[in-house]
């Protein structure tokens, strides 16, 4: 049996894939659906092909989410540059309220054993012997295991994983409201120290998605002192406020490691996928469709393994040549560009550029993008 670890979008994948293969697998997750989660529900239009190749599209559009085309990024200084977000077609805006539950829908439908609201804490074993996977009071034996359990988690202290002693100073917070916003568009205003996501989501909602350094975050005493110091830095964010209303309340996550450059693509002969494998920066709006991408690439590989078709050192090295070829790139160009996002100055002078050379804006768009799909 194959286990996943990890019922998110990377681990839905995995799961959804390996059973097409007719794998029998079990996916544990440690929550339970539906849930919100702080992510820009930004979908790139790659993720329509894996959506397709999970049987998962139809459900997926029925939910009628936003079609995005365009981004526009603002500078707290004034400054403005407004970009064609993709150059293969339109990408979507759907909540992770909706989308994970479709996954894991779809993940059950195709016959896989989805367990919710048990968290694994520990694996043991090779891909040799097998290996054991331990939840609280139970433990049970898999030929292999995929580990999709995100950026950064109790498991990784488990599995002694180097980022984990990196100090990760970055706050995430995300609500929905409903508010006027360009309906193509997916802004992405800057302010000291963070910037704000605002883009459509499904059902004519908006997500606020904001990413912020953990000091900067520190100087207001609350989530809401802290959203109204940050909407007066940036007068398009003042303009959004001003008649939006909010929706969902604000949730928030610390700790969103972008010092996590030491993640490997196979540890103790786990397979890890999306997050787990390594992140890339959320400005990119593409770590949903790489978490997709790598979930499809980490069953193929094991599908060929249990089928005898390869063996454990080659699985381990075809793996870690694929995924990095696929994403290594992506994931710098996107740490990258983010940090511009983080430097006022930076920005500033970034949007100059990009406003007298647009063929360099859209150079960077496409650079941070699948260029195919498996
Ligand atoms: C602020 C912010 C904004 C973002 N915006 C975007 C965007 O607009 N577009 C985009 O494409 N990407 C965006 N991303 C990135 C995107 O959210 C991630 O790349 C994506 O969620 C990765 O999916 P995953 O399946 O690897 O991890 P996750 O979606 O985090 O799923 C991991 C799952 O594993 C479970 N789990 C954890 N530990 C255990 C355990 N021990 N046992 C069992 N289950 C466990 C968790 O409960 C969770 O369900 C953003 C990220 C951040 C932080």
């Amino acid at each position: 049996m194959l286990i996943v670890i990890g019922g998110g979008i990377a681990g839905a994948s995995a799961a959804i894939r390996a059973a097409q293969a007719d794998l029998p697998v079990m996916l544990i997750e440690a929550g339970t659906y539906p849930r919100h989660k702080v992510c820009g529900e930004f979908l790139s239009p790659e993720a329509v092909n894996y959506f397709t190749t999970l049987g998962a599209l139809p459900a997926i559009e029925a939910e009628q989410p936003a079609r995005l085309t365009r981004v526009r990024v603002t500078s707290a200084a004034g400054g403005e540059w407004i970009g064609a977000l993709t150059h293969t077609g339109a990408g979507l805006g759907l909540s992770r309220h909706k989308l994970d539950q479709l996954l894991i829908d779809r993940a059950r439908a195709i016959g896989v054993h989805v367990v919710t609201g048990q968290k694994v804490t520990g694996v043991s074993g090779n891909l040799t012997e097998g290996f054991t996977v331990t939840m609280r009071g139970d433990s049970i034996r898999a030929r292999a295991v995929i580990a999709a359990h995100g950026k950064r988690t109790a498991l990784d202290r488990v599995l002694n994983r180097p980022f984990m002693a990196q100090p990760q100073p970055y706050v995430g917070l995300k609500a929905h409201f409903r508010g006027a916003v360009r309906a193509d568009t997916v802004d992405l205003h800057a302010f000291p120290g963070g910037y704000c996501g605002v883009s459509r989501i499904e059902a004519g909602l908006v997500n606020v998605c904001l990413l912020v350094r953990l000091e900067t975050f520190k100087r207001r005493d609350s989530i809401p002192a802290f959203v109204q110091w940050m909407q007066r830095q940036n007068r398009h964010l003042m303009r959004f406020f001003a008649t939006a209303e909010q929706v969902t309340g604000w949730l928030s996550i610390s700790q969103v490691p972008f010092n996590d450059h030491d993640k490997q693509p196979v540890e103790q002969d786990i397979l890890m996928v999306g997050d787990a494998a390594g992140m890339i920066a959320p400005l990119a709006g593409d770590g949903m469709s790489m978490a997709l991408h790598s979930g499809l690439l980490a069953a193929d590989h094991i599908t060929r393994y249990l089928w005898g078709d390869s063996d454990a050192v080659t699985l381990k090295r075809l793996y870690t040549t694929a995924w990095r070829e696929q994403f290594a790139a992506r994931i710098r160009l996107g740490r990258w560009l983010q940090s511009s996002l983080f430097r006022p100055a930076l920005l500033s002078a970034g949007l100059t550029l990009i406003n007298a050379a647009p063929a360099l804006g859209q150079y960077f768009v496409r650079q941070t993008r699948a260029p195919a799909h498996p």
